[in-house]
């Protein structure tokens, strides 16, 4: 089962010429799921131009208008193709009010159902087949959450050589000894799924943290992500005014993403607009310098992330 990333932004505060608003587009399959919605997003998921029919559910960090004043024209851009069922919309307290007071004072057309669903504290908000999104709390200057995107554990890997020297030849047997039943050998002997199958191996895991000040306690929250998006908004020098307006520099996401243990990579994010784009090297390299793999995360970068073993 396909997972991948794709960057539809990589600015805060203000949208650039070449540079969108902070905006995460996640693929499961023919699923989608957004984590917050600039000015623009509309337009950045078009030049993307993936075959996409419908969003399953929108995940929004905070309600600053770099992170939310793209959902009024993508609500509208999703009245474009059918769809049966309802649009979720998760986020911080007062995200009801703005989704609902967009559509009324704008008069949107909206053909399918919205469903927008508050986080009044940290918990599961989301599951599907197999998954299920988390929401964590940050530091910022108003209710802001961070998101985990998890997998279930998937089953260990089967070793035919070991049902074969239990008796079980192939066949359907191999099959419900996978699906985790106790089928019966050659000569009536008991073979149980974890005699013929490795230990149980991790779901893949996508984090996504931005706007917030650096604390310790985000590592345990992103720890083992595959891809850990977050904000690497200001270069070191620039820590002090970072801290005041409730920010993080580059290397604290790096320390986020050394400290919480098993991060495969880290993608910076939400960049200052103070930075043109050939600036951007010193956030990486002050990240580098901490957690070596960090990239800089670019508008329409792709991110497959794949099953480890
Ligand atoms: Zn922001
Ligand atoms: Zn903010």
């Amino acid at each position: 089962m396909n997972l991948e990333a794709f960057i539809l932004g990589c600015g805060g505060m203000m949208p650039l010429p070449h540079r969108h608003l902070t905006s995460v587009l996640l693929r499961r399959e023919g699923d989608l799921f957004l984590f917050d919605a600039g000015e623009g997003t509309q337009v950045a998921l078009r030049r993307l131009n993936l075959r996409w029919k419908k969003i399953n559910a929108i995940f929004i960090s905070h309600t600053h208008a770099d992170h939310v004043t793209g959902l009024p024209g993508l609500l509208m851009l999703s009245s474009q193709v059918d769809r049966d069922e309802p649009l979720y919309i998760y986020g911080p307290p007062r995200i009801a009010e703005y989704v609902e007071t967009s559509r009324r004072v704008l008069d949107m057309y909206i053909n399918y159902e919205i469903i927008v669903k508050e986080i009044q504290a940290p918990a599961i908000c989301y599951e599907g087949d197999g998954f299920r999104v988390r929401a964590f709390p940050l530091r910022h200057t108003k209710t802001c959450y961070g998101y985990a995107f998890e997998e279930d554990p998937r089953p260990g890997a089967f070793h035919p050589e070991r049902a074969v020297e239990r008796g079980v030849p192939r066949g359907p047997l191999w099959s419900r000894l996978q699906a985790g039943e106790t089928v019966e050998g050659s000569g009536g002997s008991v073979v149980r799924p974890e005699d013929v199958m490795g230990a149980a191996r991790t779901g893949r895991k996508f984090s996504f943290v931005t706007d917030s000040l650096y604390f310790p306690e985000i590592a345990p929250e992103v720890k083992g992500s595959d891809l850990f998006v977050c904000e690497g908004m200001f270069e070191r020098e620039l820590l002090p005014s970072a801290v005041e307006k409730k920010h993080m520099a580059a290397f604290q996401a790096a320390t986020i993403a050394r400290d919480a243990g098993e991060v495969k990579k880290l993608a910076l994010i939400h960049y200052s607009p103070r930075y043109a784009e050939q600036e951007l090297r010193v956030l990486l390299d002050e990240a580098k310098a901490v957690f070596p793999e960090t990239v800089l995360s670019k508008d329409r970068m792709r991110f497959s992330i794949d099953y480890v073993d």
